[in-house]
């Protein structure tokens, strides 16, 4: 675990330290211990122009700023802003370009990110390509002009794709470009993109940093100031906020987030290990296998591989559907980073909008987000549903 940058609050002090404390001192007036849910839409002032540095809650919110403080602290970062989903944090990043500008994204990505940048920026005339981000010399040579930002997941979504981060930024900064680190699948406590070159790091809080699928949230971090200026000024022209409730239930989720994600990790590679020695799978996708292409990579930027396994059937798409539809434990549905498992397909159901683009992913690919439950009924969940297939 890399320490947190100079400008970041609580340097000195450990991940979960940090994640308990930094911005959530007892609450000045009742000595609350919790950060309490200030559900206010407004701020009474002194006087005219004169107030606490709250005046309407779309601009600030206390519990909103304890968040922010906090993450921004896990990131390593300077700033941090909350938003409405991690969409709306996307969206916020990508209204700094303008028509003429070119994104560089990668060819596996989440499927809202790639529908956000192709349907709802393209038509803006913000022009877009997809590259494989695994090699930066070709990402180099293939350079397209105007391109001002380079959109990176790491690990992917859906393919736990790895991308080298530092080598990556590189290219970018050579060229003039922005990197952003969608850092959801890892979180802070696996891996802090900008400690590796990213210049802004974004997260769909939705995930893992909630950690309890009750709430959808969004997160940027950054140590540029001009950034955070722009991100604040969107937030609040755009209006992309949440209440005071949601952010709550996303601060006290973080809060065991160190906890749970070492018993993702250790689920996870309990897991790995069962399917890839079974013969209902023909191949399974995870950074922590050492034949992943992005092993090394991922040993070097990462602390743990994480509780995102992807896996392909060897019955193809139908032996696919029927695993997904067998399991008991492992709930169908779209979303993951909870303590409960997930299972989908992301052909059908998170990825659909990639389907006929460089994007598309497989049709025999099984998504599992693991959660924190015994591994033991974790494993005889997914046996049974394997023995159908
Ligand atoms: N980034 C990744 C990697 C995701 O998986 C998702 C959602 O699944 C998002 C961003 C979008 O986040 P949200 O659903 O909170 O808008």
């Amino acid at each position: 675990m890399s320490d947190a940058t100079e400008q970041s609050e609580g340097k000195g002090f450990g991940f979960n330290t940090r994640a308990i404390h930094v911005g959530q001192d007892p609450e000045p007036l009742t000595g609350a211990v919790t950060v309490p849910v200030f559900q206010t839409s407004t701020f009474a002032q002194e006087a005219v122009g004169k107030h606490s540095g709250y005046e309407y809650a779309r601009t600030g919110n206390p519990t909103r700023t304890a968040l922010e403080r906090a993450f921004a602290s896990l990131e390593g970062a300077a700033f941090g802003v909350d938003f409405a989903s991690g969409l709306a944090a996307e969206d916020a990043i990508l209204r700094m370009l303008r028509p003429g500008d070119h994104i560089v994204m990668g060819n596996d990505a989440y499927g809202g990110t790639f529908r956000l940048i192709s349907k709802v920026f393209a038509p803006m005339g913000i022009t877009w390509s997809a590259h494989d981000l695994t090699d930066p010399a070709a990402l180099t040579a293939a350079w397209p002009d105007n391109t001002k930002i380079v959109w990176a997941e790491t690990p992917t979504n859906p393919l736990l794709t790895v991308i080298d981060l530092a080598a990556v930024s590189a290219v970018a900064h050579a060229n003039d470009a922005l990197l952003i680190a969608d850092n959801t699948f890892a979180t802070p406590y696996l891996q802090q993109p900008l400690a590796h070159g990213a210049d802004i790091v974004v997260h769909s809080t939705t995930k893992y940093l909630g950690g309890h699928s009750d709430t959808v949230g969004g997160f940027v971090a950054t140590n540029d100031g001009e950034i955070d200026t722009h991100l604040r000024y969107i937030q609040n022209a755009v209006g992309a906020v949440r209440g005071p409730w949601d952010v709550y239930l996303t601060l006290r989720g973080a809060k065991t987030l160190g906890v749970r994600m070492d018993r993702h990790n250790e689920n996870a590679a309990t897991i790995v290990e069962m399917l890839e020695a079974h013969s209902a799978v023909s191949t399974v996708l995870y950074p922590g296998l050492a034949g992943h292409p992005g092993h090394d990579v991922a040993v070097r930027q990462m602390s743990g591989f994480g509780g995102m396994i992807s896996f392909r059937a060897a019955g193809g798409r139908d032996a696919a559907i029927k695993i997904i539809e067998g399991t008991k434990l492992f709930t169908l549905a779209e979303s993951l980073g909870a303590v409960e498992s997930l299972i989908e397909h992301p052909g059908i159901m998170t990825h659909a909008s990639a389907e006929g683009s460089p994007l598309e992913v497989p049709d025999d690919l099984v998504r599992l987000s693991v959660g924190i439950e015994n591994i033991e009924d974790l494993l005889a969940d997914l046996e049974q549903a394997l023995a159908q297939a």
